[in-house]
């Protein structure tokens, strides 16, 4: 009996092993090696914050060139709209076929809500880094207590009634990471952001000389910018996103479905150059060469010892709190103790569809959970990365879901259960 029911189970996981396999090719429609990538070019766009060092370190280190992809322009966008402006133009017509974004900007342009209604499907590939994020306050509000757990959440509430004019909060694009994270922020803290503060979409560039007028209360996006707002004594850091969640997913590379679909092999191509990229950067001991490259005029265009401390993980908070020295707690590119940054796993994508339709952003355009999941299965191409990966010798998760999320102030997303997610947040639009 014990032989018989032994023969079974192998029976069972040959024909498991044999039929996955099979199913996996067929889903996929890739060869099990990549062959010779159809094109060497692709125009990807980025924005000088850290969260785009591991697709300039890729073309500069010659990892895209390395497997085959030796005309990848990386081109810089002078903001996000731009940035999505060009993408629906296309490479064809002088714009770029894909390259970093914010979530969930490649979901929000398959589905035309940020384009005047014109779909530009979209593909997410890899995950570019987690964390390298943070909230600059002005200086203004110094001595307040206006940190990750606030002291007194009144003093934003009652903004109005000791300043004639709501606390004003700005980031870089509406519905983008940069606004979930200081929505998160304030409503963590007891602020309902669309009720009790003013909020803004604004360049970073503008952001310092508001924060130095007091014009701009806080502020956040990717560094080094409030770091920068902290070394121009404009400000302070509220908090990092770091801190808020750890490990959160941050931005991604995504491209344009049409080229994906045409060009299987040199997509395959581009995620091997940029997992390349993505482990180099994580090594401690090249983070100041990248500094350099990426500080140089051809890309950010800043000094380099403002950019420096962030790659260290090293972050002088201000307004009394103590410093931040710890490497993990800076931009991530490949590995974290929750194992890989570049997977994209699925559960994220649908963190950020669930907090869009959490703050009702784009006129609610995410009216449902099973909205979101099937929104997430067209756009997030996971099997993409997972032959990458294969083709490079890594290993895959076993999950595309990376699990229980947890957040600063002790709410749990589970991925399976959304509507508890839901639920548990006090300060909602649903
Ligand atoms: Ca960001």
């Amino acid at each position: 009996m014990s032989h018989g029911s032994f023969k079974r189970r192998q029976f069972l996981m040959a024909a498991g092993t044999a039929a996955g396999a099979v199913l996996l090719d067929q889903a996929v429609g890739y060869a099990q090696q990549p062959g010779k990538p159809e094109v060497t070019k692709v125009r990807l766009g980025y924005l000088p914050i850290v969260e785009s060092a591991p697709l300039i370190i890729a073309q500069e280190k010659g990892f895209f060139a390395k497997y085959g992809m030796t005309g990848v322009e990386v081109i810089k966008q002078a903001n996000w709209a731009s940035a999505r402006d060009n993408v629906v133009i296309g490479s064809a017509g002088g714009g770029i076929d894909g390259g970093q974004w914010q979530m969930p900007m490649p979901h929000l342009i398959t589905e035309g809500v940020i384009t005047n209604g014109r779909k530009v499907p979209m593909y997410v590939l890899a995950m570019l880094n987690t964390q390298g994020n943070g909230i600059a306050v002005s200086k203004v509000l110094r001595g307040q207590g206006l940190h990750l757990r606030m002291k007194d959440p009144n003093v934003i509430k009652n903004f109005s009634r000791t300043n004639g004019r709501k606390f004003k909060v700005a980031y870089t694009f509406p519905g983008g990471n940069q606004e979930l994270w200081i929505r998160y922020w304030l409503a963590a803290n007891g602020i309902d952001p669309d009720k009790e503060v003013e909020l803004l979409t604004i360049p970073p560039a503008e952001t310092v000389q508001g924060m130095k007028t007091g014009t701009v209360d806080a502020f956040s996006t990717g560094d080094p910018w409030p770091y920068r707002i902290v070394e121009d004594d404009a400000g302070f850091l509220g908090a990092l996103t770091a801190q808020m969640w750890r490990f959160h997913p941050e931005e991604y590379l995504a491209i344009r479905a049409d080229w994906v679909d045409k060009n299987p092999n040199a997509t395959i191509a581009l995620l091997r150059g940029l997992f390349d990229a993505q482990q180099w950067c994580d090594q401690q001991g090249n983070r100041q060469e990248m500094t350099k490259l990426l500080a140089g005029r051809n890309f950010f265009n800043v000094k380099e010892d403002i950019l420096i401390d962030p790659f260290r993980g090293q972050y002088t908070m201000g307004d009394g709190q103590r410093n931040i020295s710890d490497f993990t707690m800076g931009p991530m590119y490949w590995q974290t103790s929750r194992g890989n940054v570049s997977y994209p796993y699925k559960s994220h994508d649908l963190w950020f569809l669930v907090e869009t339709m959490r703050w009702g952003l784009h006129r609610g355009f995410i009216k449902s959970v099973d909205q979101a999941r099937a929104l997430v299965n067209r756009v997030n191409r996971e099997d993409i990365w997972k032959r990458a990966a294969q083709a490079s010798g890594i290993k895959p998760p076993t999950s595309t879901s990376r699990g229980v999320e947890t957040m600063f102030d002790g709410v749990k997303f589970d991925p399976a259960n959304p509507q508890a997610y839901l639920q548990q947040l006090k300060i909602k639009r649903v």
